[in-house]
């Protein structure tokens, strides 16, 4: 897979893993569409990778179709999707309401799907291509307080395995990352909510998670993602790699 100049679409790309990986695939000579809401923080990561921003509420199923349209028309054919966008709310069940679930599901899961059956047929038709999720290691077991959030990555889990089998002999691949917590807004939030709980310190809760008894990086997520595009890693699909300090081994 030739990596240089190829089109990626990177979503949620404005902050946080998202941003670290479009300057992960800027960096190795990839051309970067970064989408999500804040058009700002697009068009600042942008500006400082050479790449393109493209604002869309990905929530919105006909917003992400079009996005994909967008890109293939004006930048070129997409080579590398980077399914990122996500969020993250935690509740116990009873008070899991249907807002939270159904606005879980419409990014983490639908989003996905959607742009996936938007860029994959075409990418199929010309040969190599890559389909990374960002999904969880909530995706690969349960955790407490997170029912929408732990069904939606192991949907994300799902929807990465059929995929890969379904487009197997297209030399396109389809594989996943499953970061633990990660230094970003979205652990920030969920340190908070347990140094209210707890009156304790929250990251280092969420840091004594991991054996490695600290928070990944964004950039150490980044890299796990640049290591599924290069045409040595064409026999890995479906695969759904721990970015986590050892906590799912
Ligand atoms: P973050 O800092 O909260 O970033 C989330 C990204 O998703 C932002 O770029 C945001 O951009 C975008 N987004 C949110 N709602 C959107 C919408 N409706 N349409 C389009 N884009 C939307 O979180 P992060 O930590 O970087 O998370 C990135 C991914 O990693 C998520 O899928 C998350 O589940 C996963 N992950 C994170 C952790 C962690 O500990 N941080 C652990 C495991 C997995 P806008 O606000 O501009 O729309």
């Amino acid at each position: 897979m030739e990596l240089l100049g190829a089109v990626a679409l990177v979503t949620g790309g404005g902050r946080g893993i998202g941003e670290a990986i479009a300057r992960r695939l800027a960096a190795a000579g990839l051309r970067v569409v970064v989408s999500g809401r804040d058009a700002a923080a697009l068009e600042a990561v942008a500006a400082s990778i050479g790449g393109i921003a493209l604002p869309a509420d990905l929530s919105d199923r006909s917003a992400a179709e079009t996005l994909a349209r967008t890109v293939a028309r004006d930048v070129g054919p997409i080579a590398v999707l980077v399914n990122n966008a996500g969020i993250a709310e935690s509740a116990p069940l009873a008070r899991t309401d249907d807002a939270i679930w159904d606005r879980t599901m419409a990014l983490n899961v639908t989003a996905a799907f959607t742009l996936c059956r938007a860029v994959m047929p075409a990418m199929a038709k010309r040969g190599p291509g890559r389909v990374v999720n960002v999904a969880s290691n909530a995706g690969l077991r349960g955790y407490a307080y997170t029912a929408a959030y732990c069904a939606s990555k192991h949907a994300l889990v799902g929807l990465t395995r059929a995929l890969a089998v379904e487009f197997a002999r297209t030399g396109v691949t389809v594989n996943a990352v499953c970061p633990g917590f990660v230094d970003t807004a979205m652990s920030e939030r969920a340190a908070s909510n347990i140094a209210r709980a707890t009156g304790k310190d929250g990251k280092d809760a969420l840091a004594a998670l991991s054996p490695q008894k600290r928070l990944m990086s964004p950039e150490e997520v980044a890299h796990a993602v640049w290591s599924f595009l290069p045409h040595e890693a064409r026999g890995m699909t479906g695969q759904c790699m721990a970015v986590d300090g050892g906590q799912t081994a």
